[in-house]
């Protein structure tokens, strides 16, 4: 089997982002933003739309370096490393439209993201080139399948799922690269109801199993009943980072939400 990486223990930072600025031309995108992330924990990070959110995740995850500040993932600064040195160290992420080959099974659009682990890399494996390599990585995306309740659809073609079980497939596929850190880009939008219940369930037990979560999302109520902590950011500045409760309470938050009402949370 493949090798495990070993999580660190619960409260430890995995992801320590400090005074991250981003300019474009005149526009200010990240404002010194700073933002930790730690095993065993959700954070969210919220904010109206051109808020610099996505920005953010791109500095975070080595698509593109920030004007001046430090981002620091397991303890190594990352200043002008690519993106799969990211991967590398383990962050692990899922994109904000579904990325998935839509004829082909559950299986093999899971054990696509395992083949980029593989000492051969994905050609070769793609190609059974190396006949115990591609056991190993076929048996490791099976286990992710498990982990992730999707067993049951193993064998059917990705895209005759409905959305948010296509969903969670790719998270099944990001965690074949054993994240430490997992980035989520908006994972509840367009899921109805049911299928947001079983998407938290499943960050809850990844949380649990000592992952660190950040997840951007505009669906309040998804994000304040699981986050742990949620940032808000206006304008590429923080305006606020805390506990659900006291975020949901911050009249610079309601404030930002123009009109006083956070969308989806009812008083
Ligand atoms: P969010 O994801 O919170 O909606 P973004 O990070 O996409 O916000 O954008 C933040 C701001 O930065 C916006 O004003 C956006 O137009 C601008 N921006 C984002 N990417 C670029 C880019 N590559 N070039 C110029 N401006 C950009
Ligand atoms: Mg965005």
């Amino acid at each position: 089997p493949l090798a495990q990486r070993k999580l660190p223990p619960a409260g430890d930072a995995v992801l320590d982002a400090s005074e991250v600025t981003k300019r474009f031309s005149g526009l200010v995108a990240n404002n010194a933003v700073n933002l930790t992330v730690r095993a065993g924990e959700v954070h969210a990070l919220i904010g109206p739309n051109g808020a610099g959110k996505s920005t953010f995740f791109n500095m975070i995850s080595g698509v593109d370096d920030p004007t001046s500040g430090t981002v620091k993932l397991m303890g190594q600064a990352m200043a002008g490393k690519p993106s799969r040195a990211f991967a590398a160290l383990g962050l692990g992420r899922t994109f904000q439209h579904v990325r998935l080959l839509g004829q082909r099974t559950v299986l093999e659009n899971v054990a696509l993201g395992a083949h980029l682990r593989g000492q051969r890399g994905w050609l070769s494996a793609m190609l059974r080139t190396d006949r115990k390599e591609e056991a190993a990585l076929l048996a490791e995306a099976r286990r992710q399948i498990e982990r992730c309740g999707l067993l049951p659809y193993i064998d059917q073609p990705a895209a005759s799922l409905p959305l948010g079980q296509q969903r969670i497939v790719e998270i099944a596929r990001a965690l074949t690269g054993q994240p430490t850190l997992l980035l989520l880009d908006e994972p509840a939008a367009g899921l109805r109801h049911l299928e947001k219940q079983s998407l938290a369930k499943l960050l809850a037990q990844l949380r649990s199993e000592g992952l660190a979560i950040l997840i951007v999302e505009h669906d309040m109520e998804f994000v304040m009943n699981l986050a742990d902590r949620v940032t808000v950011l206006e304008f590429g500045t923080v305006i606020a980072s805390d506990v659900p409760a006291a975020v949901q309470a911050d009249p610079r938050v309601m404030a930002a939400y123009l009109g006083g009402d956070l969308p989806g949370v009812h008083a």
